[in-house]
């Protein structure tokens, strides 16, 4: 009895590790997706395999019997493949019913070829038949379980509760195995001469524990490195996003999610080194390296022992101390004074001597509510006029920064038009019906002379609070438009173009007038053109609100309501702005289809979208999970996301464009 427990036991874990391993196939991995298509089929060959011989040894015949190994070995290959088939075809993005019978039959053909041929492995001195109604019976029900369990995993695809569903599954396909297995045995009939002896049965008995033993130990350790791969792959993609290949430091994605997770104030520093590029320049970038090295070291030696290290972009190095007491802030002081007296003397590499001119800015947020601005602070005390890059170590003012950081972002933004820093990017959104591209967002990007790359999530708003843009906002409808004139010469059709447009200007008159100067002037018709306006742009004035957006509308141009879901707008709106897309923000995505929650959300946002005949384009796309999520909730989802792309140079995406179809066709 206990034999037949632990082969069911096995046949469970080995589908258990199978299904997790197939689950990294729809993952983007460091692995080819087809590493874990085949190890998933290996394990649960493996599995079948194993239980089979496992519940041998639960098995004890008075008859001589010894194993023909070649078959033996051969017996696994039915198994490996029919999992191989089965696991290609739940991972086919579309399904079909005699699909899914086809993949059940394989998979009991495989589990009962094993099982018939480790039969046929074991050499006895008697005659055997078989009970073919029995043998029938044991494989409809093993069709059956597997057929289940094909369903629980598409099912668990789209729901939440993935491990209870994995789980379920697992124990399915043990059954089905386990049925194969013992109904099977049931349907032979041993045949031993009258006067046969069976004085060998502690023999065989002997034999099989061996073998059983043999068996498991080898699933264990399989199951083992299987696991182990899966773990091994999870944990460079975590390194690859998390971590500077570098200096091996933390880097700036890991400061912000640690910076999102706190719960308590926390103290930051950051050593800016100024015109790190020169060295490089100069003299070349493996020196670079060497020199980052060589300043990782003296970071790493100097370093409070509360604090953590990070590397942020190529010049800059941050602390960050899990508290604001004054007494550790001033702890943080010291240690920053001691960095900046090592780097004010020159430090010599490869005989080579040179002097770093750099700053430290400190900056303590005691309530975490606010741990947001924590860096830009440290970016503002970088921008004091003050500041010679001479190694000062400068606490946060917000009376002082803050005031410089902003007036230096207002200040210069003509300037960076004409010097080329505010440049526009563009991240194509995806019709998956026909995998075209269905339209493109401009973005604004800042490449700043002195803080270097900005994100327009940190300028937009102060040049919006500083009436900033609208003004740019105008450049950019004059670029995008300019871009698309082009496109057009050159015969690339990328669908609609989406603009953002700032809260107050879409209720502007000089808004409209723009628009169809700018559009006409290059031979642009307004059909072409998408604006994306967010909730902020009607929480003051719905009428104004509504009745720029009809205007928009009766003139051609198509209007989307962005970050859909994160505002304070009520549902009525919806209804009362003649809106033409919806835009789901991407927060709603990120956590589907693992939360049941969000996809619940998203599934209702859906039905209220095509009930109201809007199109519905869904943004943030990451995973191959979310795209499979989003065509089962969705009749036409338009998605947009780096799953797909992220945003590009108009060069970028030109070369990004061709073949898509052939580029998407597994991906999707
Ligand atoms: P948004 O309009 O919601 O733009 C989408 C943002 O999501 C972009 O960030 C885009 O790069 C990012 N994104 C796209 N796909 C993914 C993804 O798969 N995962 C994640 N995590 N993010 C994704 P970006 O370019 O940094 O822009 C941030 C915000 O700044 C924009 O949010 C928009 O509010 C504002 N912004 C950007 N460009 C402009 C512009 O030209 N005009 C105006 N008025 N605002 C802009
Ligand atoms: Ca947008
Ligand atoms: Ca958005």
């Amino acid at each position: 009895m206990v034999g037949v427990i632990i082969s069911i036991i096995v046949a469970c874990i080995a589908s258990f590790t199978a299904l997790s391993l197939n689950e990294r196939v729809q993952k983007n991995s460091f692995f080819h997706y087809l590493f874990w298509l085949i190890l998933a089929s290996i394990s649960l060959g493996l599995g079948i395999w194993a239980m089979h011989f496992v519940g041998m040894t639960a098995i004890t015949l008075p008859i001589s019997m010894h194993y023909n190994w070649i078959l033996t070995f051969v017996s696994l290959i039915p198994g490996v493949l029919a999992s191989f088939i089965f696991f290609y075809w739940v991972n086919k993005p579309i399904q079909s019913w005699w699909k899914y019978i086809i993949a059940s039959i394989l998979m009991g053909l495989g589990i009962a070829g094993v099982h018939y041929i480790g039969i046929r492995s074991m050499e006895m001195d008697v005659q055997y038949v078989y009970d073919r109604p029995t043998i029938f019976i044991a494989l409809c029900i093993s069709i059956m379980f597997t057929q289940t369990a094909l369903f629980s995993i598409k099912y668990s695809s789209k729901k939440t509760k993935n491990f209870i569903t994995k789980t379920f599954s697992s124990i399915l396909i043990g059954c089905a195995i386990a049925t194969t297995h013992y109904v099977g045995i049931l349907a032979i009939s041993v045949y031993a001469p009258r006067d046969y002896l069976v004085a060998t049965a502690e023999n065989h008995s002997m034999h099989n524990t061996f073998l059983g033993v043999t068996v498991t130990f080898f699933l264990g350790m399989l199951i083992g490195v299987l696991l182990l791969s899966s773990m091994m792959d999870r944990y460079v993609k975590y390194r690859a996003n998390y971590f500077d290949n570098l200096t091996m430091l933390p880097n700036r994605r890991s400061f912000e999610s640690y910076i999102e997770k706190s719960v308590i104030g926390q103290t930051l520093a950051v050593w800016h080194l100024h015109d790190f590029g020169k060295i490089n320049q100069e003299f070349s970038f493996m020196f670079g390296d060497e020199v980052i090295q060589h300043l990782t070291k003296i970071f790493m030696d100097y370093k409070p022992p509360s604090a953590r290290l990070f590397k942020f972009e190529s010049n800059r190095f941050a602390y960050i101390m899990r508290t604001t007491d004054d007494t550790n802030i001033h702890e943080m002081l010291i240690a920053m004074e001691k960095i900046a007296e090592i780097l004010k003397r020159p430090i010599t590499i490869k005989n080579k001597k040179i002097v770093l001119p750099g700053v430290c800015a400190i900056s303590a947020v005691k309530d975490y509510r606010d741990l947001h601005s924590i860096y830009s602070n440290a970016l503002a005390v970088f921008n004091d006029s003050s500041i010679e890059h001479k190694h000062e170590v400068i606490m946060f003012d917000p009376v002082i920064h803050t005031h410089t950081f902003e007036k230096e972002l207002v200040d210069g933004i003509e300037k960076a038009m004409i010097n080329k820093e505010l440049y526009l990017v563009y991240q194509p959104k995806i019709n998956l019906r026909n995998v075209e591209v269905a339209g493109v967002e401009v973005l604004l990007r800042w490449n700043n002379s002195k803080y270097g790359f900005l994100s327009p999530a940190v300028f937009v708003p102060i040049l919006e609070e500083n009436s900033k843009m609208e003004m740019v906002t105008d450049w950019i409808v004059e670029q995008a438009c300019k871009q698309m004139y082009q496109w057009k010469k050159e015969n690339i059709s990328l669908g609609k173009v989406a603009i953002n447009i700032p809260g107050h200007y879409v209720t502007s008159s000089a808004l409209l007038k723009r628009l169809i100067s700018i559009t006409s002037s290059y031979e642009i018709c307004p059909n072409e053109i998408e604006l994306e306006i967010t909730e902020t742009s009607f929480v003051s004035n719905i009428e104004e609100a509504m009745r720029a957006v009809g205007v928009f509308r009766e003139k051609g141009f198509s209007v989307a309501l962005d970050d859909f879901g994160t505002g304070v707008s009520s549902l009525s709106y919806l209804k009362q702005i003649p809106i033409s897309t919806l835009k789901i923000d991407k927060t709603f995505i990120e956590e589907v289809p693992n939360s049941h929650k969000d996809s619940l959300i998203v599934q209702a946002i859906i039905a209220l979208g095509t009930s109201l005949g809007l199109e519905i384009v869904f943004e943030g796309v990451e995973t191959k999970e979310q795209v499979g999520f989003l065509r089962a909730s969705c009749e036409n989802p338009i998605l947009q996301g780096y799953y797909f792309a992220k945003p590009m140079r108009a060069e970028e995406l030109f070369h990004w464009q061709e073949n898509i179809k052939q580029k998407f066709a597994d991906k999707i």
